[in-house]
């Protein structure tokens, strides 16, 4: 019998098999020596992509905040790095449990930090969730509208989460028992800890994206619960507390004309619609809204007119009552507010609305209002959507068929809502093109496409009102007055939206009067015409509006009167008024804001903040609309320090 052939002595030179080994050793010893290094991957990704998404604000970071940061790396990389481990393992049922959480929690953090970030332009932060448990319908609305969108910022995380996985398993090799036990013992230790570790979140969020969301994750958690509370971000409309007012004799304003009866006054209020998209004087081709457009072609233009905040519950406020946002929340409830002075004054009065009265509650606050005519959403449609609120058609509708029922002279708001966030559209009504409803960066401007479609639809909703109006019997004896309760950023300075902060994408809003001759004093028309180019905010209205129902020098309202900081600007304004410094913000006692911003005006000049700036910045917006070229503490004199203590907390903290 033949002896069995000797097998080929590895490592002997020219045999294949030989060099294969070699190289599959010094892979072994390799990834003995470096394969721990994967456990580091994945926070270095999250820290490249931090910096990529937002570098420069890194870079800006006051010196005290990079330690912060420093610490969330730190967090970061113990945190992926033992969950990577424990996912790695040869053995053990954990090390499932440890692959799942490891996927998810790569797809969750990092992609709602990405989506986010593209949308408003800061990362989604412990007040921001709480926020959104206040508004979670809306929040579900506006994901399920921009679901592609979504889709793209959460697939890489989910990708790159799946391959770092793979990875780990091919790479790392489990050695020494004792190192593997003490992990099994850490990894849930961290994955507990990271909801639970303090991290620098709101001003200048100086911590990695991921850690800023377990921490949000954790503190919402915490809030569900009934541990812990963050009142700040939870301020919502609540129920007024006016005073009674003296019945005013009706007679008063019947003769401040000399006309019988008095002029009716009509606030037409429409949401989000920013002033250049608006015409605001008559003009023979108006692509966004050529049914107002033609409907009151007499209408007087005041395109200087800026909200106090960007917030709709805190205009409401400010327009009906004439206070400012900056006015205390017992100040905001207890005052007067138009509906209020009309009823003393024995004044027919309507609200109508589209608008959805069970968005944070804000049914509260004008449940009591003393009106004859009163809708919101859910009485035009049961179902209305809750950031849309009820077509606006509807409104119309009812509004027409209400208002020839009201006695004049009368006060009426007739309150649209379509152009909100998700904005309605009709495709076969939607002349801007392209047109795209994702938030998608890149899309901008098919976004602000889709917008301005809204905007064009709603539009025959409000022409249609403003025709009916033009046409009733009492159209000589009435005065419209038009304004949107604030407007909508397209991420001029990053943001999308409103509430973001008080630059003038988000408060410059249009403006217009329509009064029919005989419905104005000469010195009211002249007034009027002067204000067309001054710079008017929304707590001018309340004043003006009393005025036009002849109740504005009613001695017996004087008090309420004296707390209104804003004029009538069918009079001619004071030097005191354009002298005058108003508070701007969207954190206040009716309505709190997941993310801190304000800001002061004085004439043309605004001193304006967001909670992660290093400090106040400083804008002229007549000389400089589009609000680029910081003017610093000396273009504003006094009113960085006037901002700083009017809020007590400059940007970027003390
Ligand atoms: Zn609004």
């Amino acid at each position: 019998m033949l002896p069995p052939a000797n097998p080929p002595a590895p490592g002997r030179p020219g045999n294949p098999t030989a060099a294969r080994v070699r190289t599959l050793r010094s892979v072994a010893r390799f990834r003995r020596k470096y394969g721990f290094l994967v456990l580091l991957l994945p926070a270095f990704i999250i820290l490249v992509t931090d910096f990529a998404i937002r570098g420069d604000r890194i870079f800006a970071m006051p010196g005290r905040y990079y330690g912060s940061y420093l610490a969330a790396a730190v967090e970061s990389c113990l945190f992926w790095g033992l969950l990577l481990f424990s996912a790695s393992r040869r053995r053990g049922a954990f090390r499932y449990v440890a692959a799942g959480l490891f996927v998810l929690f790569a797809t969750c953090a990092m992609g709602t930090q990405i989506y986010f970030h593209s949308s408003y332009a800061t990362y989604l932060n412990l007040d921001a969730t709480i926020f959104g448990t206040s508004v979670s319908q809306s929040v579900f609305g506006q994901l399920r509208a921009d679901g592609e969108n979504v889709l793209t910022k959460i697939a890489p995380p989910l990708l790159i989460g799946a391959a770092l996985l793979f990875a780990a398993r091919r790479s790392f090799r489990h050695r020494s028992h004792r190192l593997g036990a003490g992990m099994r013992v850490l990894a849930p230790a961290i994955l507990v800890a990271v909801f639970v570790i303090p991290c620098s979140y709101r001003k200048v969020q100086a911590s990695t994206p991921d850690v800023i969301y377990f921490h949000a994750i954790g503190g919402l958690a915490k809030q569900v619960l009934g541990f812990g509370t963050n009142d700040s971000v939870q301020v919502r409309p609540g129920v007024r507390s006016p005073p009674s007012l003296p019945a005013l004799d009706p007679a008063q304003m019947s003769t401040k004309l000399g006309t019988t009866p008095g002029r009716n006054v009509i606030l037409v209020l429409t949401e989000s619609v920013r002033y250049d998209v608006a015409c605001l004087a008559y003009t023979p081709d108006c692509p966004t809204m050529p049914e107002t457009n033609a409907a009151v072609p007499d209408r007087i233009p005041l395109s200087q007119v800026r909200s106090n905040s960007s917030t709709t519950a805190i205009q409401l406020a400010v327009l009906w009552s004439g206070l400012e946002p900056t006015a205390s929340r017992e100040a905001l409830h207890s005052a007067p507010v138009l509906f209020d002075y009309a009823h003393a004054a024995g004044i027919d009065s309507a609200y109508w609305t589209s608008h959805h009265m069970m968005f944070a509650n804000s049914r509260l606050w004008v449940q009591d209002l003393p009106t004859s005519h009163r809708v919101g959403a859910t009485d035009l449609d049961p179902v209305a959507d809750i950031d849309l609120g009820a077509n606006d058609r509807y409104l119309t509708e009812r509004a027409k068929k209400e208002i020839v029922e009201l006695k004049e002279p009368f006060f009426a708001i007739v309150h649209y809502g379509n152009t909100h966030v998700p904005y309605m559209v009709d495709p076969e009504h939607s002349p801007f093109q392209p047109s795209e409803e994702s938030k998608d960066p890149g899309k901008n401007e098919a976004y602000r496409n889709y917008y301005k479609n809204a905007v064009f639809l709603q539009d025959k909703s409000i022409g249609e009102m403003l025709r009916f109006i033009k046409g009733a019997p009492f159209a000589e004896r009435t005065v419209i007055v038009y304004t949107s309760d604030h407007a909508e950023a397209f991420r001029e300075h990053g943001q999308l939206g409103h509430t973001g902060a008080v630059l003038d994408e988000e408060i410059h809003v249009p403006g217009w009067v329509d009064a029919p001759e005989g419905t104005l004093s000469d010195a009211e028309r002249s007034a009027l015409e002067q204000s067309q180019t001054e710079l008017l905010f929304h707590t001018d209205f309340a004043p003006t509006m009393l005025d036009l129902m002849g109740l504005h020098d009613e001695p017996s309202l004087a008090p309420y009167r004296a707390r209104m900081v804003g004029s009538s600007f069918v009079r001619p304004f004071g030097e005191e008024r354009k002298k005058m410094t108003l508070g701007l913000t969207n954190c206040s006692g009716i309505w709190g804001c997941a993310y801190k911003n304000w800001g002061v005006m004085r004439g043309s000049l605004k001193v304006e903040g967001r909670e992660w700036y290093a400090g106040w910045r400083c804008f002229d917006v007549l000389a400089d609309p589009q609000e680029q070229n910081d003017l610093g503490a000396a273009g504003c004199g006094d009113l960085m320090d006037y901002a700083g203590k009017l809020y007590g907390e400059p940007p970027g903290g003390r």
